[in-house]
């Protein structure tokens, strides 16, 4: 059971600067995102585009941001499940919570924050028969740990970013790399489009389009793909693993099944005070939420943390009065011993 002050579902630019002002007030998080890395859809969608409307940047990569948010909160030490699905809540007689994830982690804390954006990003999936009886028997929408497709066989389907990276990265994994697009033409960075050419002539990326995968082979685990190209008989091609990288959509899923007021899609919050739904512990913050008003923008998902955390601390300890103070005062005392201050003034004559 991981115990944490503050559960943050979604590890998007709102949940990472919710660990920045938790800290300042001494409340450790923890963070559970769908995603392998954190930075919502700043990571996940635009990572190389610049944004305009960050105060104090007048241009800053989505990227960067990320990097930049993760560097802000590293003296509060934030722990992640990533790679996970927030699936169920349950709330204990004490008013904590335990939250649990599709591959069964649990947490345990007294506040949850959902900061889950559009929701989880869960893999566009191809309509291919049982596709599903071979999840996790071969087939992979989403690569966690490239070492499980060492000298094993792969074949990867898809024409954008992910593809073509992974089809690069994995020839120096698996032992024998196919890549599949319907269409002869791919969309993704130029060098790495070029690259998977280059790996193509040398003999390192079995590259076949325009084709798709139109069935899977095999008992227990893939063993083999049926291909069809387009006019030509299909024909099956053996492999270990089958990985259809065809993007990824968010849902608001399984939260929405949590009892909370749901309005087109996103979660009701009271605004006028602290953004808390209507079950008392659980916030919702960034994205995810709608209240009058309500705009999807990087900076109102931080002024909600913000707001957020001091009326989670007032949860926490109903008996503490709150006192704000300006970091350039107070400083930052990291959890991990560290000390950020501004010079202090001194008294000294000048003779
Ligand atoms: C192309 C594009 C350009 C944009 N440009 C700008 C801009 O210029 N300026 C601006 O201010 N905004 C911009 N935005 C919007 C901005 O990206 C969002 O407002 C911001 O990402 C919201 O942050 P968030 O942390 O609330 O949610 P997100 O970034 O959506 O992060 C939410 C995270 O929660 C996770 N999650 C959800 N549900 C679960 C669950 N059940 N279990 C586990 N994890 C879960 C998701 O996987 C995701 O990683 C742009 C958006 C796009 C798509």
């Amino acid at each position: 059971m991981i115990k944490t002050d503050i559960l943050i579902i979604g590890a998007g630019p709102t949940g990472l600067f919710t660990v920045f002002e938790a800290g300042l007030l001494k409340l450790k998080c923890h963070l559970i995102d769908a995603l392998p890395q954190p930075g919502g859809q700043c990571a996940e969608i635009y990572p190389k585009k610049p944004i305009y409307d960050i105060p104090g940047y007048p241009e800053v990569l989505a990227g960067d941001l990320v990097d930049n948010l993760m560097k802000q909160i590293e003296p509060f030490e934030p722990t992640f499940t990533l790679g996970e699905r927030a699936q169920t809540i349950e709330k204990l007689d004490d008013g904590t919570f335990i939250v649990t994830t599709n591959r069964g982690t649990k947490h345990h804390a007294p506040i949850v924050a959902i900061a889950g954006g559009l929701g989880s990003f869960e893999p566009r999936k191809p309509p291919i028969q049982n596709l599903a009886n071979y999840e996790d028997k071969g087939v992979e929408y989403i690569i966690r740990d490239p070492e499980i497709y060492r000298d094993k066989r792969v074949v990867i389907a898809g024409g954008g970013d992910s593809a073509l990276d992974w089809s690069i990265f994995l020839t120096d994994v698996a032992s024998e790399v196919t890549l599949v697009h319907r269409r002869t033409e791919f969309r993704g960075a130029l060098d790495s489009v070029e690259k998977v050419q280059e790996l193509k002539n040398l003999g390192k990326i079995n590259l076949i389009t325009p084709a798709e995968i139109t069935a899977i082979h095999g008992e227990n685990h893939v063993t083999g793909v049926e291909v069809t190209k387009k006019g030509e008989e299909s024909f099956t091609l053996e492999t270990d693993h089958f990985i259809p990288l065809f993007g990824l959509a968010p849902k608001l899923g399984p939260i929405a099944d949590w009892g909370l007021e749901i309005e087109k899609n996103a979660i009701k919050v009271d605004n006028t005070l602290d953004y808390q739904t209507n079950i008392p512990g659980i916030y919702a913050i960034g994205d995810v939420n709608t209240y009058p008003g309500k705009l999807k923008l990087i900076l109102c998902g931080f002024h909600e943390a913000t707001l957020m955390c001091q009326s989670a601390y007032q949860r926490i300890y109903p008996d503490k009065k709150f006192v704000l103070k300006y970091t350039t005062v107070s400083g930052i005392n990291g959890f991990d011993g560290s000390r950020k201050e501004a010079p202090k003034a001194v008294v000294k004559a000048i003779n």
